[in-house]
């Protein structure tokens, strides 16, 4: 049975503290303790609730729920196009890593329709999948962009922002050994915080369960609360092959945040591990 002392306490706590976190890249609201937290989509830093954002930026904020309003449609392109114009506008790689997900995902999309059991399968199937490849190798393209960003800011000025992007582009690549150097230098940029939140990333990216149900397990508590470290604890706890500690860590958890039943896990799962190139 999987330990829940940290866990119970901390969810109690994010419970009552009642703040939700917007974030400013794809519109998610993540709930967490301690105003600061990591987005539960695209695990971005996120600091601010969705009014104190909607005020500040105005008109950044109309663009990220326009962007979260195609995602919804599936409208892949439209949500890609809208990600470009903000980095034209901004300059802040960051777009470029969220319109990199937008691409794995309709990636995913497109790989998801292959079936084998249709007359003339073949041919739609080898244009799915050829699509599929496109949108990698179109993503591919976009973390280099935004890692050749990063690099240059760093060359600059090492910030925990620029630093944390770089290790996630990595990460995201399936470069583990580049997300480890950069994992160093979110670790030299001052942001405690960031560093053992990316190190947990990294766990699961080179799934090493038994770091990452270590890592999780200190993310959870109210010091250092992310409320995504319940997902990788839970992923921890399944990899060990215990089914009966996941199940008990997602009914505790779906008392505080909404994720439905064992079976959606077992889906963001997949999703987890496909979100990788
Ligand atoms: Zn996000």
């Amino acid at each position: 049975m999987a330990k829940l002392g940290g866990l119970t306490s901390a969810l109690k706590s994010a419970k009552s503290s009642g703040v939700n976190l917007f974030c400013g890249y794809c519109g998610t609201e993540t709930i967490t303790i301690n105003r600061r937290g990591i987005c539960s989509t695209c695990e971005m830093p996120i600091e601010q609730d969705k009014a104190t954002f909607s005020e500040r930026n105005a008109e950044l904020f109309q663009t990220i729920m326009s962007i979260k309003g195609s995602m919804g449609k599936g409208d892949f392109d439209g949500a890609a196009k809208l990600y470009e114009d903000a980095f034209a506008k901004y300059h802040d790689p960051g777009f470029l890593y969220a319109e990199s997900l937008v691409r794995i995902k309709q990636s995913n999309a497109a790989i998801a329709q292959i079936r084998y059991d249709r007359e003339g399968f073949m041919e739609e199937n080898i244009a799915y999948r050829s699509k599929g490849a496109l949108l990698v190798s179109n993503a591919k393209l976009l973390l280099s962009k935004a890692i050749n960003v990063c690099n240059a800011a760093i060359a600059s000025g090492l910030t925990p922002g620029t630093a944390y992007l770089l290790f996630l582009c990595y990460t995201k690549m399936g470069n583990q050994r580049a997300a480890k150097s950069a994992l160093t230098l979110v670790g030299k940029s001052g942001n405690a915080y960031l560093a053992a939140y990316a190190k947990m990333m990294h766990d699961a990216a080179t799934r090493d369960y038994m770091a990452l149900d270590k890592d999780a397990t200190e993310m959870l508590v109210m010091e250092n609360f992310s409320a995504n470290a319940m997902f990788y604890y839970a992923l921890a706890t399944l990899k060990r092959g215990d089914m009966e500690g996941t199940k008990h860590i997602i009914s505790e958890v779906s008392k505080v945040v909404h994720i439905g039943s064992i079976d959606l896990l077992q889906d963001e799962l997949e999703k987890f591990e496909k979100s990788f190139i």
